[in-house]
C-alpha cells in the first residue's frame, strides 16, 4: 500500500466517524486498531467490516482518558500488527444542549477528560513511538475536532466547543513540534454529521435547524468525514501539517 498508512489506531471506532474511517482504511488494505470503550459488540462489527473490506483489524478496549489503558492499546496494536504508523484521535463526547448558567462543572470535566486529555494521551503515546529522534519511523496523526471550535456553540455546549478549541491549538503546536521528528499532525473539523452523537445532544429538532443553516443544505455523513481523514493520513497529503480542515458543508 503506497498511498495509505499501514497500521492505524482509531480511537472510538465502534460507530460513527470512527467506524466509517476504519472501513475505508480496510478497503485500502490497512491494519486497523479498533479502540472502543464498553460497546464490544459494536466494535466487533467495525472489525468485521474492516476485514470484509479487505483489511485486518484488532480490538483495543480502553478509555482514552486512562493513561494506562492508552499505553496498553498501543502495545496490543504493536503485538498484533507492528508499531503504529498513524493515529486517528476520533473518540469524543458531547452533552445535552444547555445555556452556560445551567451547566455544572462535572459535565465540563468529563468532556475535557475525553476530548482533550484523551487526545493528548494518545498523541503523546504516538509521539513516543513514532518520532524519528526516539528511534521511530515517523507517522501521522489526525485529530477529529469540530466546527464548534470556531463557532463557539452558544446556548448549546460552549464546554464542548472549548474542548475542540483546545484540540485545534494542540494540533498546531504538535505539528510544529513533531514535524522535525517525522510526524505530521492535522485536524478535521466536521460540521453537522449524521451520527449517534446527537442522541446525547438531546435536541431532536436541532439537526433539522442546523442543516438549514448549512450552505450545502444538509447534514454530512460519517463517510464524508472519513474521506477527509483518510486523505490526511495518506502520502497524498505529504506536505500538509498543522492544517485544520473544515468538513462542514460550508457552515
Ligand atoms: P459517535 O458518538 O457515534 O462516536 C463517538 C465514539 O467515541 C463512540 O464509538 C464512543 O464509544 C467513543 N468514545 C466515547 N468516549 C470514549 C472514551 N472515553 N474512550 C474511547 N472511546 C470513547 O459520534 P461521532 O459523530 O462519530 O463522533 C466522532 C468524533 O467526531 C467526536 O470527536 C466528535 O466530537 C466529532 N464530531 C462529530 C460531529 C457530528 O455532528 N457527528 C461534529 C463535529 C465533531
Amino acid at each position: 500500500m503506497t498511498a495509505n498508512r499501514r497500521v492505524v489506531l482509531i480511537t472510538g471506532a465502534s460507530r460513527g466517524i470512527g467506524r466509517a474511517t476504519a472501513r475505508l482504511l480496510g478497503e485500502q488494505g490497512a491494519a486497523v486498531g479498533v479502540n472502543y470503550v464498553r460497546d464490544l459488540s459494536a466494535a466487533q462489527e467495525t472489525a468485521d467490516e474492516v476485514e470484509r473490506a479487505g483489511g485486518r483489524a484488532v480490538l483495543l478496549p480502553g478509555d482514552v482518558a486512562d493513561e494506562t489503558a492508552v499505553v496498553a492499546m498501543f502495545d496490543e496494536l504493536e503485538t498484533a500488527f507492528g508499531s503504529a504508523d498513524a493515529l486517528v484521535n476520533n473518540a469524543g463526547i458531547v452533552a445535552p444542549s444547555l445555556p452556560l448558567a445551567e451547566m455544572d462543572t462535572a459535565r465540563l470535566k468529563h468532556i475535557f477528560d475525553v476530548n482533550v486529555l484523551g487526545a493528548y494521551l494518545c498523541a503523546r503515546e504516538a509521539a513516543r513511538r513514532m518520532s524519528t529522534d526516539r528511534g521511530g519511523r515517523g507517522g501521522v496523526i489526525v485529530n477529529v475536532s469540530s466546527a464548534a471550535s470556531r463557532l463557539g456553540s452558544p446556548n448549546e455546549y460552549v464546554d464542548y466547543a472549548g474542548s475542540k478549541g483546545a484540540v485545534d491549538t494542540m494540533t498546531i503546536g504538535l505539528a510544529k513540534e513533531l514535524g522535525p521528528r517525522g510526524v505530521r499532525v492535522n485536524a478535521v473539523r466536521p460540521g453537522l454529521i449524521d451520527t449517534d452523537i446527537h442522541a446525547s445532544g438531546g435536541q431532536p429538532q436541532r439537526a433539522a435547524r442546523l442543516g438549514a443553516q448549512t450552505p450545502l443544505e444538509r447534514a454530512g455523513s460519517a463517510g464524508e468525514v472519513a474521506q477527509a481523514i483518510v486523505w490526511l493520513l495518506s502520502d497524498a497529503a505529504s506536505y500538509v501539517t498543522g492544517a485544520l480542515l473544515d468538513v462542514s458543508g460550508g457552515r
